[in-house]
């Protein structure tokens, strides 16, 4: 059976829970709800809310067999960063304690309107008062030769992205494929690919429109969120269609409208929704594109309703749920009498783009409309920026962020409220600091909604922390306010700290070092050391709430079990990155890059004359320095690189783990008449000595000969600097990438040997203590400088030697990974052909 979210009692098909009629006679009208989703369920959660309890015997129909979920979350599950239990917003049980007729897993069929009853697809009828049809949406599937197998039967391996079931389906294909198209460039499609890349498959975006989300952004917008997901190493094919999927059996391929085939083993279709009206047409109530409403959200039938994205309202079709929030509320008010007068007169929508590392928000119009409006841009392609606010007589109309969505809170209140804006438009989109402040959190309504994603107001907020939540995370978990597409979580804190008064207790989940296990960093290591836990699932086993294994968790338990455990640790490839899994740097194009280890940045020619003959013998479409001063073969076939690695006879270079990557030198006093120490020496050193180690972030290393710093190493995880008469200063969390930081001097020492010793100190102190995932330019802040000194130079918590102790077990465990897995893999599927590759443009020879 599959399993049931929502906690369906084992072995029950239906569930239907008949109100206790204990005077024998229920005389509270009978209210059915077609449609189980988030708009059927919500108009429920209202009634109840407005005391419906009271008045309706409710009956929920719902076709997908699970309690009631977040549609929206479908995305962080597909990209294993929710598990699905946590998107249950109402389980079974919130139905059955509330005296909801729940008949999760039936189909209804029609309605007969004069009789007042409702067919079910199991053969019932279920007689009715008031009706609400909430049926939402479902895939669009576009024509393609050789889509179906059979009559609406798709071909294995074609999946929509509507349902929980449909991601389950996807989750599984995706863990035995390697590559993926995904049809649509819209919000849908952009997620579906990135979610899939998590998992590992090279994917590939073919879409109709010129440009990417081109229903949100404009083509200027839409040309640079293309740049910023290709950066991902996703492909993006934009303004044609496929045309016919290559079969027979399953799916192999798509060609497009431009005749070129692409081969794939997924095809992920999320090219636009398409309401689900049949049951209303069956019944003879008024359908045009979707089910025709006003504004009570009556059909042309007076007892029967709709709302979602199945409804029609003045010509609107919605495909996203803050409309289904405000419509909830209206219908509920008529039903109950709350409200008699009620009316729901449209919405304004805003959207965020939930892909990790692309931000996108974007609310109403992308451009002026009218001579007179206001239309300020900001674009900065080389960052990946582009800022856009359309101003109508006063009021915010449409706002586009991309690549920066910090302005994204205060933006959707100006645009939802219509509150007040800056004199200087400018302000709406970069702040300025002239002491202006923004429309604080004081001065927004009560009414306010601040998180669209599950409609939560500000003073659902204040509610929750009157009611005792003490901490940001509490809050979001009674109220959901953040737990959508994300960008609203800043505002949630700052209300909440000022509902709060600043009596705000800090999560507990933020001081875990993995969110599957609740448990700071240090507990868990003591935890894993005490019982003896040598792989991930042992710890789950051990230390998880029921057990349960956490996807997000398992990256970062692998590493910290190699640190505890080095050689004895167990690995488990399930619980690891692609990268890490065949030791190479997954490029855009599904291959790999390979880069041999070149200590301290210093070769030889015997060791260029091998690198080049492989590069040759092996077709290399690019050879490359790199910014580490390494050569990196690019564009190496997944099944090619174990017989690389052993041409090439050298160990790895590591340019692509959560781990100890390479040390950059300059000449240093060999050469260089300023030269005041051998910086290639001790480079060569410190990449010998620590080479391959993991730790929670990566570490990119540098020694320099000199002040002048040529090889940059003031902005390193770790660097080191000659400053004359055998001294050496070693400078720790600087950054030289997204983020830039010159590094904080830890000390001036007195030879290479303290050098080693110190650094080496710091590595460890660094890999025992930081979160997964924090780079030292966040550590060494966050500790704090005095305190790292405190402890790495005076010892003041009497750790120094198991410091030093526990890096030389590291260090003894290290293993080349290129000498071993080549010989015997660690799955069949470790180097299986990625083939086939996405064509790459040539690279002009300059
Ligand atoms: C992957 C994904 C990500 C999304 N992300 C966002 C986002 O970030 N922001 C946003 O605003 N929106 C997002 N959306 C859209 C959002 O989920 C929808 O707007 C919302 O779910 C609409 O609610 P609904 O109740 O109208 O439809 P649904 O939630 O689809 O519910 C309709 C329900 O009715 C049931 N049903 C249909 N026919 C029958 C029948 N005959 N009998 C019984 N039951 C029936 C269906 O099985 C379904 O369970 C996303 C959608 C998806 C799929
Ligand atoms: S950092 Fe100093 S020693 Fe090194 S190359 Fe530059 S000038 Fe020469």
């Amino acid at each position: 059976m599959t399993a049931v979210l929502g906690g369906r009692p084992e072995g029950v098909s239906t569930l239907h829970f008949a109100m206790d009629e204990a005077d024998g006679i229920d005389t509270r009208q009978r209210l059915v709800v077609i449609g189980n989703g988030m708009a059927g369920a919500r108009v429920v959660e209202e009634v109840l809310e407005r005391g419906g309890g009271d008045q309706f015997a409710i009956t929920v129909f719902g076709e997908e067999p699970h309690g009631n979920y977040n549609r929206i979350m479908l995305s962080h599950v597909l990209a294993g960063e929710e598990h699905e239990d946590d998107i249950v917003l109402n389980s079974q049980d919130w139905y059955a304690d509330n005296g909801v007729a729940l008949r999760a897993g039936v189909r209804v069929l029609r309605i007969d309107t004069h009789a007042k009853v409702v067919h079910a697809a199991d053969g019932t009828t279920t007689p009715y008062d008031q009706l609400v049809i909430a049926t939402g949406s479902r895939s669009f599937i576009p024509p393609m030769t050789g889509l179906y197998r059979a009559e609406d039967q798709l071909l294995p391996g074609v999946f929509g992205f509507r349902t929980i079931d449909d991601t389950r389906a996807m989750l599984a294909a995706a863990a035995e494929h390697d590559k993926a198209i995904v049809v649509g460039g819209g919000l849908l499609g952009l997620e579906a690919a990135r979610g899939l890349q998590e998992h590992g498959l090279a994917v590939e975006v073919v879409h109709a429109g010129t440009h990417l989300m081109n229903q949100q952004l404009d083509p200027d917008g839409g040309a640079i969120l293309k740049q910023s997901v290709e950066a991902l190493g996703i492909v993006v094919h934009l303004a044609t269609r496929t045309t016919e999927v290559i079969g027979p059996d399953r799916v192999r391929g798509v060609v497009l409208a431009d005749g070129r085939a692409i081969d794939a083993d997924m095809l992920v279709i999320a090219a636009g929704i398409r309401p689900v009206t049949e049951v209303a047409l069956m019944s003879g109530i008024e359908v045009e594109r979707g089910i025709v409403v006003d504004d009570q959200l009556r059909t042309d039938d007076p007892d029967v309703y709709a709302v979602g994205e199945c409804a029609q309202h003045r010509g609107e079709l919605y495909g996203l749920v803050a409309p289904v929030w405000e419509q909830a509320r209206v219908l509920a008010d008529l039903l109950t009498g709350t409200d008699p007068d009620a009316a729901y007169h449209g919405s304004r929508t805003a959207t965020k783009l939930k892909v990790a590392g692309v931000d996108v928000a974007t609310m109403g119009v992308n451009r002026p409309e009218r001579d007179t409006d206001e239309f300020l841009v900001i674009s900065e392609p080389r960052r990946g920026v582009h800022l856009s606010v359309v101003v109508r007589d006063d009021k915010l109309i449409g706002a586009t962020l991309l690549g920066d969505t910090r302005k994204v809170a205060y933006l959707t209140q100006a645009f939802d409220r219509g509150t007040p804006l800056p004199e200087q438009r400018i302000k709406l989109l970069v702040d300025l600091s002239d002491g202006d402040a923004e429309v604080g959190v004081a001065e927004l309504p009560h009414d306010s909604q601040v998180c669209n994603c599950n409609g939560v107001t500000k003073g659902a907020i204040c509610e929750a922390v009157a009611g005792g939540c003490g901490s940001v995370g509490s809050v979001m978990d009674k109220t959901r306010a953040g737990k959508g597409c994300g960008s609203c979580k800043g505002l949630v804190k700052q209300i909440v700290e000022w509902a709060a008064d600043g009596d705000v207790v800090e999560d507990p989940t933020a001081s875990w070092y993995v969110p599957g296990i609740p448990m700071a960093k240090p507990e868990l290591m003591t935890a894993i050391r005490e019982r003896g836990l040598l792989s991930p699932s042992a710890v789950f086993a051990a230390l998880a709430p029921g057990g349960a294994e956490d996807a997000k968790s398992k990256m970062g338990l692998t590493s910290l079990l190699r640190m505890i455990w080095g050689k004895d640790a167990v690995q488990e490839n399930d619980a690891k990155f692609i990268n890490d899994r065949v030791h190479g740097n997954i490029q855009r194009d599904g291959t790999f890059s390979v880069v041999p280890q070149i200590k301290g940045g210093v070769t030889t020619p015997a060791q260029l004359r091998t690198i080049a003959d492989v590069a040759e013998k092996y077709e290399v479409p690019m050879v490359k320095i790199t910014g580490g001063q390494r050569i990196d073969l690019l564009g190496v076939r997944k099944e090619d690189l174990p017989a690389m690695w052993n041409d090439l006879g050298m160990p790895s270079g590591y340019a692509y783990g959560k781990s100890f990557r390479t040390v950059k030198t300059c000449v240093g006093s060999d050469f260089c008449r300023f030269g005041l120490g051998d910086s290639t020496q001790l480079g060569i050193d410190l990449e010998t000595r620590f080479q391959g180690i993991e730790s929670p972030a990566k570490m990119k290393l540098a020694v320099v000969g000199c002040p002048r710093n040529c090889a940059e190493a003031y902005v390193k995880d770790v660097g080191v600097v000659a400053v004359g008469n055998g001294k050496w200063e070693v400078y720790v969390g600087g950054a030289a990438g997204a983020t830039i930081r010159k590094g904080d001097l830890l000390a001036t020492v007195d030879s290479p040997e303290a050098v080693i010793e110190l650094s080496g100190r710091f590595m460890q102190y660094y890999r025992e203590n930081a979160n997964w995932l924090e780079r030292t330019y966040d550590f060494v802040p966050r500790i704090g400088l005095e305190k790292i000194k405190a402890v790495l130079l005076e010892d003041s918590e009497g750790i120094c030697a198991a410091l030093d102790e526990n890096m030389q077990q590291s260090i003894d465990a290290y293993t080349d990974p290129w000498g071993q897995d080549g010989k015997a893999p660690a799955t069949p599927g470790q180097f299986r052909t990625a083939l086939p590759l996405v064509e790459l443009p040539l690279v002009p020879v300059r």
